[in-house]
């Protein structure tokens, strides 16, 4: 996931196959979706490049390696959606999804994920502003998110509760939404209805009781113990 910037004590993972061709910083793999500076070997962590999103939510691309999660031309194509209960209770995820090696290598790498972070990164939206010195890198017009972005909710917030969702691909859709009348209509992944394959947390927030997700996945549990 892009939210997070490795600490120096972060583990290592080792560059699935996928992702043996993307720009590495500190080590990692550079997310597809992580705005950089030019040459894309400078990240700012925890900072999403807009049109890179807009991208990757219209051609239905992996967040992190930046290829295709599969058009749908034959059963056995799977994706990841990372999601936050609010999120399933919304019906709309912002958080685009992954090919399941790409989702456990970002689980494995993101310190967010890996919950290693107990907040959001606040400095990466202010990391925008500083323009690194290359005069060719386009980082002085580098748009600030909306107060009303994600990114900009989550800026220094305490770290929330993750959960995968595995899916068939042909189920992943991208659609519009609105958090509330008065915000801009953006896009996101469909949660409602979907045909959940396997759901599993991949960290949780510290003395908080079960979320709907944990429930929904303890049900989705029994149902497979049930004949
Ligand atoms: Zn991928
Ligand atoms: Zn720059």
């Amino acid at each position: 996931m892009n939210s997070a910037a490795p600490s120096p004590n972060s583990s290592r993972p080792p560059i699935p196959a996928r992702l043996h061709d993307a720009p590495t910083a500190q080590g990692l793999a550079i997310p597809f979706l992580t705005l950089c500076h030019r040459g894309r070997t400078s990240p700012v962590w925890g900072a999403i490049d807009p049109e890179r999103y807009a991208l990757v939510l219209s051609l239905r691309l992996c967040q992190v390696c930046g290829e295709g999660l599969g058009s749908g031309q034959g059963p056995g194509q799977q994706a990841v959606v990372f999601v936050r209960p609010h999120d399933w209770v919304r019906g709309v995820g912002p958080e685009a999804g992954l090919h399941p090696e790409c989702a456990a290598y970002s689980t494995r790498g993101c310190p967010m994920l890996a919950g290693r972070m107990p907040t959001y990164r606040s400095n990466a939206i202010a990391a925008r502003i500083t323009p690194c010195p290359d005069p060719e890198c386009g980082c002085p017009q580098w748009i600030q998110p909306g107060p009303d972005s994600d990114e900009a909710r989550r800026a220094g917030q305490p770290a929330e509760a993750w959960y995968s969702i595995l899916i068939d691909a042909r189920d992943y859709r991208i659609v519009p939404f609105q958090a509330t009348e008065s915000d801009p209509v953006t896009y996101g992944v469909e949660l409602r209805g979907l045909r959940i394959r396997r759901l599993r947390k991949v960290r949780g927030t510290p003395g908080s009781g079960p979320t709907i997700l944990d429930r929904l996945a303890a049900m989705l549990d029994l149902d497979r113990l049930t004949p």
